[in-house]
């Protein structure tokens, strides 16, 4: 055992193992520490856009091929079918009144489908994270990251020079000495407690509880029923992440190729204690009955895993980094599952991280270099969280709830593109939070939508203004015909829209045409694939 290493990372879920690959690639050597042993289930499962591009980024940037295969279905299927995963073609949204079954309205004003994908080949992925992780970590041992499972660290401790980490392994003294540590183990983790760090509240999220499991035999949702809609939707409905929304939560259904489905609730405090969400599957079985077209979706549903109860879903570090260590953002902070913006911003860390890494010499040049690091991580937990506790306050109102929505994906949606066209500046912040037009906007749309906590529900006239605003504030971003009405909530991905948007991209329509070819997807048909 070497236990002396340029680097110690603890906790190999994939962005520890993916961080400790990259820093193997820039010449550093490194120890990976575990406390427990692969595989083993970890919740967060349903990546986007955004996670997968820049996981591809981070691949082809530090030479790792078979991570990069994994950012889309069509290579994942091809070069790693024995890694379970699911298909993700976008972002499914049911809006359930409780005691009432869900019925399609015939202006969709009770659904939103936002797709992400022109089809299968390039579509995003749900992680089956037992699989997907076990891999991570088998890469990173193959390119001589030290590894280390089942080790239980007790303490760190820091001089101007060096880190130490103790702890048992197998019974005996374990012990790394590192110039650097990171910090990889999730919210609550081994420095928060280790240093005894403060944790800081947030200003507008309530506060929440999570119950989830997986399940076999999950049905698809409203199985066999027969709708009069003429139009098809945009993707299949459940070859997505659903969420079917309600008062006071959401509930997250998640297909993988297994036969296993990934489900879950998130809900205020307020309708956890109502369900008594500590009691687990009899909790959940209470939430169901309460939303009868849920129920059925799971009437013939077996959990394959005992339910996990997380008594506070949020978390904030009030530290993020030091000169001699760095918590990743899925250490600094966690929000709610809701819009899975927890693998892109833990991505965008890590791409901090490495860049850091790279373009310093030692320890103490890359500690000069984490004031810049920690600003980042909590601004963009912050404007996550701004959004995300605006869609809690109107998990009633469904056309707020499904407009504010569209600032995600407004935003999302041009920073792939523009990153996608070599333009990384144009979308330099997660939500493009700091962008000087667009920044603002979203700050006062979330406020506004957020007044509710306050002051109670909008005057028709707020509604109205704030559903303008929304709109104004998208439209000026929007690439993928997001503030088009006449689509009535089915939102499909189109060349034409992206061809038509190129101005606002700084780029010409031969530009986007080359981008549009470049990522299998034919420039001249909306919807024929390229390639898979
Ligand atoms: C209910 C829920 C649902 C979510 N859904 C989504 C989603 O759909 N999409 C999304 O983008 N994000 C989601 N997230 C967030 C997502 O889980 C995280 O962003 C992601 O798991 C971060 O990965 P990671 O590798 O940094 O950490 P983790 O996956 O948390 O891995 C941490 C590792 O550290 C190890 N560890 C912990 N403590 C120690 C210790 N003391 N010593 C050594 N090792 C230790 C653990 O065993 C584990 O292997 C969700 C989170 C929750 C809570």
């Amino acid at each position: 055992m070497n236990n002396a290493v340029d680097i110690a990372i603890v906790g190999s879920g994939f962005a520890g193992s993916l961080l400790a690959m990259i820093a193997r690639r820039l010449g550093r050597s490194v120890a990976l520490i575990e406390r427990g042993r692969h595989p083993r289930f970890v919740i967060g499962e349903s990546s986007t856009p955004l996670a997968n591009l820049l996981l591809e980024e981070l691949a082809q940037r530090y030479d790792l091929p078979q991570i990069a295969s994994l950012s889309k279905w069509g290579t994942w299927q091809r070069n790693h079918p024995d890694i379970a995963c699911g298909l993700k073609r976008g972002f499914t949204f049911f809006h359930h009144e409780f005691g009432r079954t869900f019925e399609p309205q015939q202006d969709r004003a009770n659904e939103l489908l936002v797709a992400a994908s022109p089809h299968d080949g390039i579509a995003d992925t749900h992680w089956y994270r037992s699989d997907f992780d076990h891999f991570f970590v088998k890469q990173a041992q193959a390119l001589s990251v030290e590894y280390f499972d089942e080790v239980a660290l007790r303490s760190a401790s820091f001089d101007a020079d060096t880190a130490v980490l103790d702890g048992e392994r197998n019974g005996k003294p374990f012990s790394i000495q590192a110039q650097f540590v990171v910090d990889a183990t999730g919210p609550r983790g081994f420095l928060h407690r280790a240093l005894g760090l403060a944790e800081a509240p947030f200003k507008h999220l309530p506060a929440t509880q999570g119950l989830y499991s997986h399940f076999r035999d999950v049905r698809l949702f409203r199985e066999g029923s027969t709708d009069a809609e003429s139009e098809a939707p945009p993707y299949p409905p459940d070859d997505a992440a659903i969420h079917h929304v309600f008062d006071g939560g959401w509930i997250w259904v998640l297909r993988f190729n297994n036969g296993i489905t990934s489900a879950g609730a998130a809900v205020t405090d307020k309708l956890a204690n109502e369900l008594k969400l500590s009691e687990g599957a009899a909790a959940w079985e209470r939430l169901l009955s309460r939303l009868p077209a849920v129920r059925e979706q799971f009437s013939d549903a077996k959990p394959t895993m005992p339910f996990v109860h997380s008594a506070r879903l949020s978390f904030r570090s009030s530290v993020v980094a030091d000169p001699r260590w760095a918590l990743l953002p899925s250490a600094a902070g966690f929000i709610d599952p809701l819009l899975s913006t927890g693998f892109p911003l833990t991505l965008l860390g890590v791409d901090r991280l490495a860049r850091s890494l790279a373009e310093t010499g030692n320890a103490a040049e890359l500690g000069a270099r984490l004031e810049t690091y920690s600003r980042q991580t909590t601004d963009e937990l912050l404007a996550a969280e701004r959004l995300v506790a605006a869609l809690y306050a109107n998990m009633d109102d469904f056309p707020i709830f499904s407009a504010l929505s569209l600032l995600y994906f407004a935003a999302a949606s041009f920073s792939e593109t523009a990153r996608r066209l070599g333009k990384p500046d144009l979308a330099p912040s997660f939500l493009l939070h700091n962008q000087t037009s667009f920044g603002p906007k979203l700050k006062n749309c979330c406020e506004l939508a957020l007044s509710r906590q306050v002051n109670g529900n909008l005057s028709e006239g707020d509604r109205s203004e704030l559903l303008v605003s929304l709109m104004a504030a998208i439209e000026p971003i929007d690439v993928a015909g997001l503030s088009d009405g006449t689509r009535r909530n089915w939102h499909p991905v189109l060349a034409s829209d992206l061809l038509a948007a190129a101005a606002k991209l700084g780029v010409d329509r031969a530009a986007i045409c080359a981008l549009l070819e470049r990522c299998g997807f034919n420039c001249q048909a909306d919807s024929k694939p390229a390639l898979d």
